[in-house]
């Protein structure tokens, strides 16, 4: 299932050195927020988080929030971190980072989605045509049952990865 495959896989987004990104040329990085910068809903980023999206910053890299979540729960998360971002991105359909890229005059080789969920995050990213796809492990299961099927059927995709990609899981 290469579609649903990403590219790499770390436990954390903290875990992810700069050079990662500026060594495969990539300018900028979209950010799920939840499950990714923090847990479910949680309006307080992760420990760790605002000290690494400093130094992707003075890496040079371009952080943009594109969250399938609304409004009300993304703009004052962003606010706090200073980012930019797109709220109701309708990940797994790739329109939103495809028109975050356009707006920064990025090319989607350039550019590297991180999310926690392979049905939306990773789908988004392989469905954008270069664009880079990086899983980050969630922090916290959810419990709506939504959640929990998907996180069900996210398992066999990735037990399978672990095992045919170990060169691409970083921990
Ligand atoms: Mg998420």
């Amino acid at each position: 299932m290469p579609i649903l495959a990403p590219d790499h896989w770390f436990r954390r987004i903290t875990d992810i050195p700069a050079e990662f990104f500026v060594k495969q040329n990539i300018r900028l990085i979209a950010l799920d927020v939840d499950n990714t910068l923090t847990t479910h809903d949680n309006p307080v980023p992760a420990e760790g988080t605002e000290q690494w999206l400093e130094k992707m910053r003075d890496a040079g890299l371009t952080l943009v929030i594109l969250s399938n979540n609304n409004a009300p729960r993304v703009e004052p998360f962003a606010e706090k971190l200073g980012l930019s971002y797109a709220a109701k991105a309708a990940k797994p359909l790739p329109f939103g980072l495809i028109r975050t890229c356009r707006e920064h005059g990025i090319s989607l080789k350039e550019c590297a989605i991180i999310g926690d969920q392979i049905y939306t995050d990773i789908l988004c990213g392989n469905l954008a045509p270069g664009a880079l796809s990086v899983l980050v492990t969630l922090m916290e299961p959810e419990d709506k049952p939504f959640f929990r099927l998907k996180r069900k059927l996210e398992q066999p995709v990735l037990c399978s990865f672990k095992k045919r990609h170990s060169d691409r899981v970083h921990f």
